[in-house]
C-alpha cells in the first residue's frame, strides 16, 4: 500500500491548481515538513480544507511532485495508468501507421497527464524514462499497464533521477526481447542506429524531427554546413542527404566521432567526404576565423548547461556570444538554425537574444521560420513551460 498525506496548498497558489496547473512547487505547499517518502500519494486541499486534487511526491529539479487528477474519487492504480497510456497511444495513431518514421514519443509526461514519466517507441521497442524516485515507486503498475495496452518486442527503462547524488546504473532491460543493438529506426525515411542498452542516451533526440526534415528538404542543398554540438551528427546526416556540399560536425565528446561515422554509414553516405571534429566549439570558431573559413548554414544546438575542464556554458549567460561567433563566420545569405531546449527561457526571450546578437555584430537578418515541440511531444495549456524546445531559422542578410 502506498503512503498517503494531506497537503495544504497556500491560498496564493490555490487558483493556479484550480485551473489545472500540474506541477507542485515548494512555495505552494504549507506543510512541506509532512513530505517524507517519495511516491507518497498527496491529497491537496486549500487552507479551508476544500479538495483541489490528487498527486504524488517526487523530487525533480523542476519541483516537488505532480498533480495526477482533480477528481476526488479517482484512484491512482494500474487502471488509472492504463487509461492514461491508452489515451496517449490513441493520440499517436498516425505515428504508429507510418512506415517512414519508426521512432517517436508515445507518452510525454504532464502533457499526457503524468509528470515525470515519458515513454518512447523505437521500432517495436519501448523505453520508459523515470524522472523521479517518486514516479519510479509506481513502476509495477505502470509497466503492467503498458504491457496490457501495447504489443512489443521489448521494454527498456532509464532512471533519470539520482539517489544520494548518484545515478543508479542497473541493467536497463525490463522485459521481452533484449534486441541486438544498434537497432536501425527510420525517421522520414532516414536510418538511425539506436542503442537502448547504453545508459541514459540512446543516440538520437526525437524532438528535433521536424527541424531535421526542414533542414534536409528546404535549406541544405548546395550549402556548406557547420553543425556545432553535433553529438551523433543527426543534423549533419540530414543536411548531407539534402544535398549539402559538405558538412562539418563539431563536438567535444570523444564518443561523437565513432557515433557520427556510424550514422553516416547506416545511410550509405561517405563520411570521409565530411569533417568530424572532436573539439570545443568555441575553439573551433577561433580556428575557423583564423583560417578564414565561412559557412552558409550554421546549426547551433548546445546543451542548456555544460561544464568542461576550462569553462562552463549556460544558455542564459552565453547564447548571445555563441550566436555572435556563429554570425562572424556565416556567409551573406547564410542560414543560422538556432536551437535551445532550456525551459527557463521562452521563445520571445530567445528571439531577443538573436536580435541582440545580430545588432551587436552590426548585421541584419530575416526570420524565416520557428519550431517548438512536435505533435508526439504533447504539451498542455496548463503548463506552457513544458514546451521547452525553441528553434529559429534565420537568414543573414
Ligand atoms: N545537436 C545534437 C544534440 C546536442 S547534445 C543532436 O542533434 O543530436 C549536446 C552536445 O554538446 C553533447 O554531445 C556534448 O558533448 C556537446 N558539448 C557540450 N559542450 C561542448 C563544447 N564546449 N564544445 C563542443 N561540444 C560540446
Amino acid at each position: 500500500m502506498k503512503n498517503r498525506k494531506d497537503i495544504i496548498i497556500n491560498h496564493q497558489f490555490e487558483n493556479k491548481y484550480k485551473s489545472g496547473y500540474p506541477l507542485l512547487h515548494k512555495e505552494a505547499i504549507n506543510n512541506l515538513g509532512d513530505l517524507k517518502q517519495e511516491g507518497t500519494i498527496l491529497r491537496l486541499t486549500n487552507e479551508k480544507g476544500e479538495f483541489l486534487g490528487i498527486g504524488f511526491y517526487g523530487l525533480q529539479n523542476k519541483g516537488y511532485g505532480w498533480v495526477l487528477t482533480r477528481k476526488e474519487s479517482e484512484e491512482i492504480n494500474k487502471e488509472f495508468f492504463q487509461r492514461k497510456i491508452s489515451k496517449a497511444i490513441e493520440n499517436r495513431a498516425s505515428f504508429y501507421q507510418s512506415t517512414d518514421t519508426t521512432a517517436f514519443r508515445v507518452f510525454n509526461g504532464e502533457g499526457d497527464g503524468i509528470g515525470g514519466l515519458t515513454i518512447d517507441y523505437y521500432d517495436g521497442f519501448y523505453v520508459i524514462s523515470w524522472y523521479s524516485q517518486g514516479i519510479y515507486t509506481f513502476k509495477e503498475d505502470i509497466i503492467a499497464a503498458l504491457k496490457e495496452v501495447v504489443s512489443y518486442k521489448g521494454i527498456y527503462q532509464k532512471k533519470r533521477f539520482s539517489t544520494d547524488g548518484k545515478y543508479i546504473e542497473e541493467d536497463d532491460f525490463v522485459t521481452g526481447d533484449r534486441g541486438e543493438f544498434p537497432i536501425i529506426v527510420k525517421e522520414n525515411g532516414v536510418n538511425f542506429a539506436v542503442y537502448l542498452n547504453e545508459g541514459a542516451m540512446v543516440g538520437f533526440f526525437l524532438d528535433q524531427r521536424d527541424v531535421r526534415k526542414t533542414i534536409r528538404d528546404k535549406y541544405a542543398k548546395g550549402r556548406k554546413v557547420l553543425n556545432t554540438f553535433s553529438y551523433t551528427g543527426a543534423f549533419s546526416v540530414f543536411a548531407a542527404l539534402g544535398g549539402a556540399t559538405k558538412t562539418t560536425s563539431v563536438d567535444l565528446a570523444n564518443r561523437s566521432l565513432g557515433k557520427t561515422i556510424e550514422q553516416f554509414s547506416v545511410n550509405e553516405l561517405d563520411y570521409e567526404a565530411h569533417d568530424i571534429k572532436v573539439m570545443d566549439v568555441f575553439k573551433y570558431f577561433k580556428y575557423a576565423e583564423k583560417k578564414g573559413l565561412s559557412f552558409d548554414m550554421m546549426i547551433l544546438d548546445p546543451p542548456s548547461f555544460a561544464r568542461s575542464k576550462k569553462m562552463t556554458f549556460s544558455v542564459a549567460k552565453d547564447y548571445k556570444n555563441l550566436l555572435k561567433e556563429a554570425i562572424g563566420i556565416t556567409s551573406k545569405s547564410g542560414i543560422i538554425v538556432a536551437s535551445t531546449n532550456y525551459s527557463g527561457m521562452n521563445m520571445n526571450k530567445f528571439k531577443g537574444f538573436i536580435d541582440a546578437a545580430f545588432k551587436e555584430s552590426g548585421e541584419k537578418y530575416e526570420l524565416l521560420e520557428e519550431y517548438t515541440l512536435p505533435d508526439d511531444f504533447r504539451t498542455t495549456n496548463t503548463f506552457r513551460e513544458g514546451d521547452y524546445l525553441k528553434v529559429v531559422f534565420v537568414k543573414k542578410m
